[in-house]
């Protein structure tokens, strides 16, 4: 069986650890033991290094906002530089989720702001919830579609390692 390293990215809050959770076991968690969740959250985003590894070992990347923090999707962008930079690829296979769309009525990044960014970084669009489980397979789904279907060159076969024969 083929295995995907797929990195899901984001600021804290948005639902990353919610999505994964819900299409791993169908199951929506509310709230996590807040001290380890806490803990883990801190040690992470201290340091940037820690996310260069991530993307280093990733072959397809979620790139999650959530819908009702327009900060949130501001933060998306210099992730998704940070990635082109580590992977030194344009063509990464990358999917952009504007998450809680079970919370309309709170919105504060519309359809067409997600749209538009993805169009700008030439990969798909969703919006999903975790809670109500909308469009979460199908998100799974559509990055391994990209990395079948565009995947990464090995390393060995990029210019840059091979320029410096690494
Ligand atoms: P992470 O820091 O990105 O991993 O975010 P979490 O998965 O821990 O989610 C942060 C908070 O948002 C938690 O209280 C979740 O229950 C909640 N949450 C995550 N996804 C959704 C969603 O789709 N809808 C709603 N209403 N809440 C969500
Ligand atoms: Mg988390």
């Amino acid at each position: 069986m083929r295995e995907y390293k797929v990195v899901v990215l984001g600021s804290g809050g948005v639902g990353k650890s919610a999505l994964t959770v819900q299409f791993v076991t169908g199951t929506f968690i509310e709230k996590y033991d807040p001290t380890i969740e806490d803990f883990y959250r801190k040690e992470i985003e201290q340091f940037a290094s820690m996310r260069d590894l991530y993307i280093r070992n990733g072959q397809g990347f979620i790139l999650v906002y959530s819908l009702v923090n327009q900060q949130s999707f501001q933060d998306i962008k210099p992730m998704r530089d940070q990635i082109i930079r580590v992977k030194r690829y344009q063509q990464v296979p990358v999917v952009l989720v504007g998450n809680k769309v079970d919370l309309e009525g709170e919105r504060e990044v519309s359809p067409s702001e997600g749209q538009a960014l993805a169009e700008d970084w030439g990969c798909p669009f969703m919006e999903t919830s975790a809670k109500s489980k909308t469009m979460v397979d199908e998100l799974f789904t559509e990055i391994v579609r990209q990395m079948d279907f565009c995947p990464l060159p090995d390393r060995s076969d990029t210019c840059c390692s091979a320029c410096s024969l690494q």
